[in-house]
């Protein structure tokens, strides 16, 4: 499986471009902004983009979807309680003093238990309300890695002090849909270097409950 990580826009959002290298076919999750450089990356493993995953709706992790989905026709997924917030990049916009990336409908309203598959790899959804509503997470393991967007970082946790959080939905998502992964399961944050369940588990100061 390729996997290529690469920082985006201002937030430096981490955007993952997901290749199976037989079917030459992708999942693109969080492409927040820089298209042209995810395009780049797409080209360079001659892949086509089959879905588009948002892990919520914030403008760093879902303001290039629009376009890329005009690139690619590939349909967007993401859940449908952060439909609010998507209508409102316009006021996430003004608040980073940027302007507003254009918006597109969502395809698939990804729910918790949903599955993509690329080639013979599954990607599974996990609801993880708290950063938002609407934020999930994804979990693949055939490749024992999980793609956390805001919910998990290496040391931190998502912030729940904007519209939609919630400071204890997040640790209750933490504890029921994360920590049960394998420890050493590998963690790709939305923002940010990489960990492991077992690392964050034993040294998040937010999750020594
Ligand atoms: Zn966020």
């Amino acid at each position: 499986m390729i996997h290529e990580i690469i920082p985006v826009g201002m937030l430096q959002c981490n955007c993952s471009i997901f290749g199976d290298e037989q079917t030459r076919e992708a999942i693109v999750i969080d492409p927040g902004d820089e298209i042209g450089r995810i395009e780049e990356i797409l080209a360079r493993h001659k892949l086509k983009v089959r879905a588009i995953i948002i892990t919520h709706a914030h403008i760093d992790h879902i303001g290039g979807a629009a376009k890329l989905k005009a690139a690619t026709g590939a349909p967007v997924w993401m859940n449908a309680s952060d439909e609010e917030l998507y209508r409102h990049l316009d006021m996430q916009a003004a608040w980073l003093g940027t302007s507003t990336p254009e918006r597109t409908p969502v395809d698939v309203a990804a729910r918790d238990g949903d599955a993509l598959r690329l080639g013979e790899t599954d990607f599974h959804i996990l609801h993880t309300p708290g950063h938002t509503q609407g934020s999930v997470s994804v979990w693949i393991p055939m490749e024992n890695k999980l793609v956390a967007g805001d919910t998990l970082f290496r040391d931190s946790i998502g912030r729940t002090d904007l519209p939609g959080g919630d400071g204890r939905q997040i640790l209750r998502s933490i504890h029921d849909k994360l920590m049960p992964l394998p420890e050493d399961a590998v963690v790709v944050p939305g923002h940010g270097p990489e960990t492991t369940i077992g690392r964050e588990k034993e040294l998040n100061p937010f999750l020594q409950f």
